[in-house]
């Protein structure tokens, strides 16, 4: 009986062996890729990109040149299915100038930028007394009188004290408190010091603000507080942008189709639109540049792998993932092919691994192909961690294996969303390294006999938000119903 069973096992495993195409089997092709990555013109790709567009804020013209630009790098490559595929966004905005002054006690002048999707001061600007709100709880602001015809100056050190996730449903419903209560326009102050501004909108979706909103420096904003100890604080902003109504947004998306089941299909990704204070490079131009060389790569190999690979280039990701979210409910039907996808967008810090996104199975899963083939590539580690920071999230949310591309970033938030993301800050050899990561990877999920790891059904998903305390914030944010 022990005897008989000892013989089964024994056959099993050979079968499994016969079977299945070892990680050393794909090596040579692996390899292959990898050299075409580090020898490859992505870093030419990621100026050409950063340098001809600058920011490509969603909607804006210089989002759509990006995304008819890389439709045509794709088709250079030689990848025939190129589609771009529209989604609309409520509201289109461009960003124009912005001034901003303290008129008494003391006058100079204020580091001031707009609130992304805030529109303009009336012509010359506001000009009103300051009231500092610290508090945005529909219970301090029942009382709208002292707001009343003043600018407000919202103290974001203490308004987001309790994190960002608690804070957001209450500024929401206090910007049409504010509205209501005639405030001229309402001033967040910016929680990094030296008066660095870093770009950013208040309202999840690219919604329009109902009246005017800036940002100032954190110096500005401490002086302001200081002098208005003495008495009263006057300032004036002016703040000209341009707007638009309902805005069609284009993803770009290409495929390779695969040679052996095409109807199975993974997904690298990356966000094409930035924020316009630089010319996004790390945020996300690396990531653009990482998806278009990973197709480069892969095309030169001569042969698809077993699985279509589709590569995608989102739009609306800054206003709260929307591209890849219109995607995931326009491609609903055939998720269930979709057997894994590939996000990346930290930066282009040195690789470390892959963001399995909490979830062990998938880690486990991933565990003898980092360890074959991504060790070696400086990209062998896995993070448990859980985020809904980028585009993999929507695809998080319907249970596909999803990977998100860990990287170094002790350095990140020094130019992220800030007029400093240019290339000048890109490392060409962590920014290959990376892409490398992406396109092995890609390639031994796409080319592996079986799916890396199954689909999770809808209260698997919700263990996972509620574990990285996730729930509740995209529950209101209305992605996610529990
Ligand atoms: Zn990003």
């Amino acid at each position: 009986m022990i005897l008989r069973r000892v013989v089964l096992l024994l056959w099993c495993s050979i079968a499994a062996v016969v079977w299945a195409q070892q990680p050393s089997e794909m090596k040579p092709v692996t390899d292959r890729l990898a050299a075409s990555v580090y020898t490859g013109p992505s870093m030419a790709t990621l100026r050409e990109l950063t340098d001809t567009f600058g920011g490509r804020l969603t909607g804006a013209p210089a989002y759509q040149r990006s995304a008819e630009w890389a439709a045509a790098k794709f088709r250079n490559y030689g990848i025939q299915n190129v589609r771009l595929e529209p989604f609309t966004i409520p509201a289109g905005w461009q960003r124009g100038s912005a001034s901003g002054a303290l008129v008494s006690p003391l006058p100079r002048p204020l580091n001031v930028a707009s609130l992304g999707w805030s529109p303009s001061t009336p012509a010359g600007g506001v000009q009103g007394a300051v009231v500092v709100v610290s508090d945005v709880s529909a219970e301090k602001l029942k009382d709208t009188e002292p707001f009343r015809g003043k600018i407000v100056v919202l103290d974001s050190s203490k308004i987001f004290a309790e994190g960002w996730t608690k804070a957001l449903p209450k500024l929401d419903a206090a910007w049409p408190v504010f509205q209501k209560a005639g405030v001229l326009a309402a001033v967040m102050t910016d929680r990094e010091k030296n008066n660095v501004l870093n770009a950013h909108d208040m309202l999840w979706g690219a919604k329009m603000l109902p009246l005017p909103g800036a940002e100032i420096g954190m110096e500005d904003g401490k002086l302001i507080q200081r002098l208005l100890e003495q008495g009263p604080v006057t300032i004036q902003i002016v703040l000209d942008n341009k707007t638009a109504g309902e805005t069609q947004v284009n993803n770009v998306v290409a495929e390779i189709r695969g040679s052996e089941r095409p109807e199975e299909w993974i997904l690298i990704g990356a966000h094409l639109d930035s924020w316009d204070f630089g010319t996004g490079a790390q945020d996300n131009g690396a990531g653009t540049a990482s998806v278009l060389e990973v197709a480069r790569a892969m095309m030169t190999l001569g042969k698809a792998p077993r699985r279509s690979v589709r590569f995608a280039l989102w739009g609306g990701e800054e206003q709260g993932l929307l591209g890849s979210y219109a995607y995931t409910l326009a491609h609903k039907e055939e998720l269930s092919k979709c057997v894994a996808v590939l996000n990346t967008d930290n930066g282009a810090g040195h690789p470390k691994g892959w963001k399995v996104e909490g979830r062990k199975d998938l880690k486990d899963a991933m565990q003898p192909w980092s360890d074959a083939l991504l060790k070696d590539l400086s990209g062998g580690e896995l993070s448990m961690e859980t985020t809904y920071d980028t585009d993999h999230g929507p695809f998080l949310l319907q249970g596909v294996p999803a990977l998100d591309l860990w990287v170094d970033m002790s350095k990140y938030f020094e130019i992220h969303h800030k007029s400093s993301d240019t290339i000048d800050k890109v490392d060409t050899l962590d920014f290959k390294a990376g892409t490398a990561l992406v396109a092995v990877t890609a390639y031994a999920i796409a080319q592996s006999d079986k799916p890396i790891a199954p689909h999770i059904d809808h209260a698997a998903v919700g263990e996972i938000l509620k574990e990285a305390k996730l729930d509740e914030l995209l529950a209101y944010v209305g992605v996610w119903k529990p």
